[in-house]
């Protein structure tokens, strides 16, 4: 039995990362998504916001669980048995990010494989930070992201402004 892990700050999570996660099912017998607590970014939602909005988007696919940490991916991928580390990948931006942290989780974990899957075209301009500015600025995210993330974002951007 293959265990992959999708890990991420998911901040939150959009329809790209579900897309990655419904495909990654079908390949692996059981998906962990690790939900990253302390990446070097601005995050709008803490990380309880960024497990419960994901566990709720992910709820009708099975073989998949939620989990934060804090340490680095390779380890919290040992502790999960995972063999394998699922990132997605855009058409531009992510490609030399994610083939250089590859090849450090590699050095430091060999035994661990990193698989990206390319996204699907219809998210490909899909990413957290953008749907956070246009939210931010009163545009409709409900095609970036299921209905409770929208209402979470706006909540957030309302009562923090
Ligand atoms: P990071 O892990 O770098 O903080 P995210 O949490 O936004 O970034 O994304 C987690 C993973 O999902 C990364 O591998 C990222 O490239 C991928 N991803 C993000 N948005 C999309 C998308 N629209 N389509 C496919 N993969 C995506």
């Amino acid at each position: 039995m293959t265990i992959a892990l999708y890990p991420g700050s998911f901040d939150p999570v959009t329809y790209g990362h579900i897309d990655i996660v419904s495909r990654a099912v079908e390949v692996f017998e059981e998906l962990v998504i690790g939900v990253f607590t302390i990446p070097r970014k601005n995050l709008l939602f803490t990380s309880e916001e960024r497990v419960e909005l994901m566990k709720k988007a992910v709820g009708h696919i099975s073989n998949v669980r939620v989990e934060a940490y804090a340490d680095l991916t390779v380890n919290f991928a040992k502790r999960c048995n995972a063999k394998v580390i699922v990132r997605g990948l855009r058409m531009s931006g992510d490609f030399e990010g994610e083939f250089e942290m590859a090849l450090m989780n590699k050095k430091v974990a060999p035994e661990i494989e990193v698989m990206c899957m390319m996204t699907n075209a219809q998210y490909q301009f899909v990413s957290s930070s953008l749907l956070k500015e246009v939210a931010e600025l009163g545009g409709c995210v409900e095609h970036f992201v299921p209905k409770h993330v929208a209402t979470a974002l706006r909540e957030k951007l309302y009562t923090t402004q």
